[in-house]
This record gives C-alpha cells, structure tokens and sequence, in this order.
C-alpha cells in the first residue's frame, strides 16, 4: 500500500542533478558500506511499524497525513545537497524556491508586497508574529480565544507577553460580546483569530474582529496554520466564506504546509502584511556569511539554519498542484470538507449519538449518548478502542459543556467538559470512504453501548 513507484522519479531526478556537478574534478566518496546501511535501514523499517496508518483512510483521527509523493522526492533529493536557507551561501537554489513558493502562498490571500518565509511550523511561526506584536504594541496584552491553540499562551510567556483567554461562543468560536467587553477595557495590543481551531476547526469570527479593531487599533493576527489553505476551498459556509474574504487585511497570518499543504513536518509559514516589519530582525552577526547584497532569508528569520529541503519539497508540491480555486489541490480539500459533512449527517440522524454543531471545515466532534456528562465520556474512550480494534481509528477530545447544550436533552450535567470523540476528515480519499468509516463506527459504537451498565 505504501507508494514505491515514485522511487523511479527520484532516481531520474538524482541523475539529473549529479550532471550538474559533472565539472568538479574526479571524486570517490567513501564507498558507503550498503550491507550494514541495509541492515540499519531495515531494523528502520521494523520500528517505523510501530505506528497508526496516518496514510490510510481508515486513520480518521489527528491531524496526521503522510506528504504528498512528489513532496517526500524532492525533500529526498535535496537531501543529497543538504542547503541550509539561513544564508544565500548555504542554499542559493533553496532560497529562490522558497520565496518563491512563500509568494504563492502571500498570493493565495491576495498579498503581493508581503515579508515572509518558512519555519519549522506553526509554533514557530506564532512565535514570530507575536514577537513582532510584542516590539510594536509593549507592554500590552495578547488575546485568543479559549479554543486557540495552547501555543499562544506559551509562547507569550516565552516573550514576556501578557496573555488572556476570550471566551468562545456555542459554535467554538471567539464570543465577539466577551472580546468587544475587554477590548474596551482597554491595554488590548494583539488578538490572535483562530482561523479554524484544531480541536473543532471553527473560524473565529474574523470580519467582527477586525471593525473592532477599526476602532481599537489593536493588531490581528491570523492563526490559520490548520485552516488557511481552505481559502481556496469553494463549498464553504457564509460565515466560513466571510472571514476569508476579509482575512487579507490582518497584520500577519500563519499558515502550515505540513498540516494540509502535504509537507513532511518541519514546515510552517508566516507572513507579514506590512514588509517594513523587516527591520525588527536587525542583528550583524559576525558568523552570517555576507557574500551576496541581496536580502537572504536568515536576515528575516529568528530561526537560523533552516531546511532548504522544505522548500525544495514546497515547491515541487506547488509546481505540481498549483495553490488555485477550482484546482486539483483545492478540490482535494473540498473532498475533505465534504467527508466531515456527510459523516456529521449520519451521526446527527443517529440516536445512539450526541452532536455539537456542523463542522466549518473538515472536523466533526460527537459523542456515544449516556445518561450524563461523565457517562458519556466514559463511553467515548471506550467508543474509540472498540472502533480502534474494528481498524477505524479516530481522537478523543475534551470539549466545554456549552458547545453541546443545545442537544443534551435530559442528560445529566455533573462536568463541565465533555470527553467526545473528533474525526480530521482532511485526506481527499476520505470522501470515498466515508460509508465504510460509518459502519465501523455505528457498529463500534452499538457493542459498546449494549455493554453498558
Ligand atoms: C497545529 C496548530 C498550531 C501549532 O502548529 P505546529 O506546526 O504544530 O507547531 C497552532 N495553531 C493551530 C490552529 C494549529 O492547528
């Protein structure tokens, strides 16, 4: 089941680079000693065993998908050069491609004269973008809504930020009374939008966020390192549809393409509205290699060395599914987007099931129904070994009472959190496989309900 085919385009492409080398006088590296790289690759191969099937659609849990083929060749292929995109020197072809690949993505939300590059990930992405909020609004406070990602508050505790939590509405989102309360009070200086929240994917409601801003001059920042791509997406939700419309004018957004831009990890993104912010990165390291006038990205970047393999694996990608509306990779997530849908449909119509609310993007949450909160929390972790051992495999996630209240009915009310079940529908295949996923799960779910006490 694991692609083996694309081997053969690796090899063309290492041919092809290898030629561009052909000039250097005669070299012969150590000859590597293939039976013991056999033998250590293959003990690889034993404890990489050890894992769910991310790649299979019956993986139906976390955020978690291989890369795409094209992705894993060329971060491979880079590997026989190994650039570091800290500096021209270290990885001149790297670093074109990655502006280059970073440009798509400025553009995707319609920005054109932009700063921005790639990073590990969405941590450290935030890091940047709060670091930046923090030198242009000090001494005042972050704020994300309770379902942000955990990152925000640690990260403000990283840079000495102050930090303080919104609460969010029945649907997941920011609660825009509480925010437009606080924000009132005053010494607000950044609100990070959750652009689709990685326990629900609910997008807090950014055209809101922003008139207040109008009024406040707070700095927004975009979270959208799980959403962001499904900007190119076309069968969304009006409110889902609005927020990306308006999402071009925050100040910075964060953006993963090694959560659904088909990376290998180590991928994140983060971009500036303003480019001018450039000038916060200013250092004279005396260690920097200075050789090229041009602006390298290590001038641009709190991290240093930095994978120019990434890059090369981002542009591949790109070249291959170009970042467009009504394209191959944008269909791909209106696929995931209509798995979520239909799987919610099946569960919603199902009384064995509690439900909270229709996802916004490609993540449903429910719940076994018991006879109380706690119950019914029970009941999920036990849902999700019965479905585990069926070959399904979903997540466990722990969600506010309130998200649920409309849909409780009788159910007893002794916590304030819910264990439930949540489904990331986010691979294309999923779509195919949504009729099977249900089986498995209502079945899963039956054994363990009429095992109850
Ligand atoms: C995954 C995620 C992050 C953290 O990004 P990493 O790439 O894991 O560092 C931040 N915010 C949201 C909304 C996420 O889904």
């Amino acid at each position: 089941m694991l692609d083996q085919e694309s081997l053969n385009a690796l090899r063309e492409a290492l041919r092809i680079l290898d030629a561009g080398f052909a000039k250097l006088p005669t070299y012969t590296p150590n000859a590597p000693r293939v039976e013991q790289i056999a033998e250590a690759l293959s003990a690889t191969a034993e404890r990489l065993k050890d894992n769910y099937p991310y790649f299979h659609p019956l993986y139906a849990g976390q955020m978690l998908k291989p890369p795409h083929p094209v992705a894993r060749m060329a971060y491979a292929l880079a590997m026989w050069i190994n650039p570091n995109n800290h500096a021209l020197d270290g990885g001149r072809a790297t670093s074109a491609m990655e502006k280059e690949a970073v440009a798509e993505i400025a553009a995707a939300f319609g920005w054109k004269n932009f700063l921005g590059h790639l990073c590990g990930g969405g941590t450290m992405a935030s890091l940047e973008a709060l670091w930046v909020a923090g030198q242009l609004q000090p001494g005042k406070k972050i704020l994300a809504s309770k379902q942000a990602h955990y990152t925000h508050q640690r990260i403000s505790g990283v840079l000495q930020l102050a930090f303080e939590s919104v609460p969010t509405d029945a649907l997941g989102r920011m609660d825009m009374e509480a925010l437009a309360k606080r924000v009132e009070r005053g010494n607000v200086g950044t609100v990070v939008a959750t652009v689709g929240t990685t326990a629900t994917g609910s997008m807090d409601p950014l055209p809101e966020i922003l008139e207040l801003r109008a009024k406040h001059g707070f700095r927004v920042h975009a979270d959208a390192a799980y959403g962001g791509y499904f900007i190119l997406a076309e069968n969304l939700g009006k409110d889902t549809r609005s927020t990306f419309e308006q999402i071009g004018i925050v100040d910075s957004i964060v953006i993963d393409p090694h959560k659904h831009g088909l990376q290998p990890y180590g991928c994140g993104c983060v971009l500036f509205r303003d480019p001018g912010v450039g000038r916060l990165y200013k250092h004279n390291s005396p260690y920097t290699y200075f050789s090229s006038a041009e602006l390298h990205l290590g001038e641009i970047s709190l991290e240093c060395s930095r994978p120019g393999a990434a890059a090369a694996a981002l542009w591949a990608t790109q070249r291959l599914l170009p970042l467009k509306k009504g394209g191959e990779f944008a269909r791909g997530l209106e696929q995931g987007r209509k798995s979520a849908l239909a799987l919610f449909e099946k569960v919603k119509a199902d009384s064995q099931f509690l439900t909270a609310f229709a996802p916004e993007l490609d993540i449903l949450v429910f719940a076994p129904r018991g006879n109380s909160v706690s119950e019914t929390s029970t009941l999920s972790r036990k849902v999700f070994e019965a479905a585990a051992k069926r070959g399904l495999h979903l997540a466990v996630a722990e969600l506010p009472i309130h998200f649920w209240e409309n849909n409780l009915g009788g159910m007893k009310r002794d916590r304030e959190r819910l264990t439930c079940l949540r489904s990331v529908l986010m691979k294309p295949e999923h779509l195919e496989w949504v009729e099977r996923i249900w089986e498995l799960l209502s079945a899963a779910t039956a054994e363990v309900l009429a095992l109850r006490t």
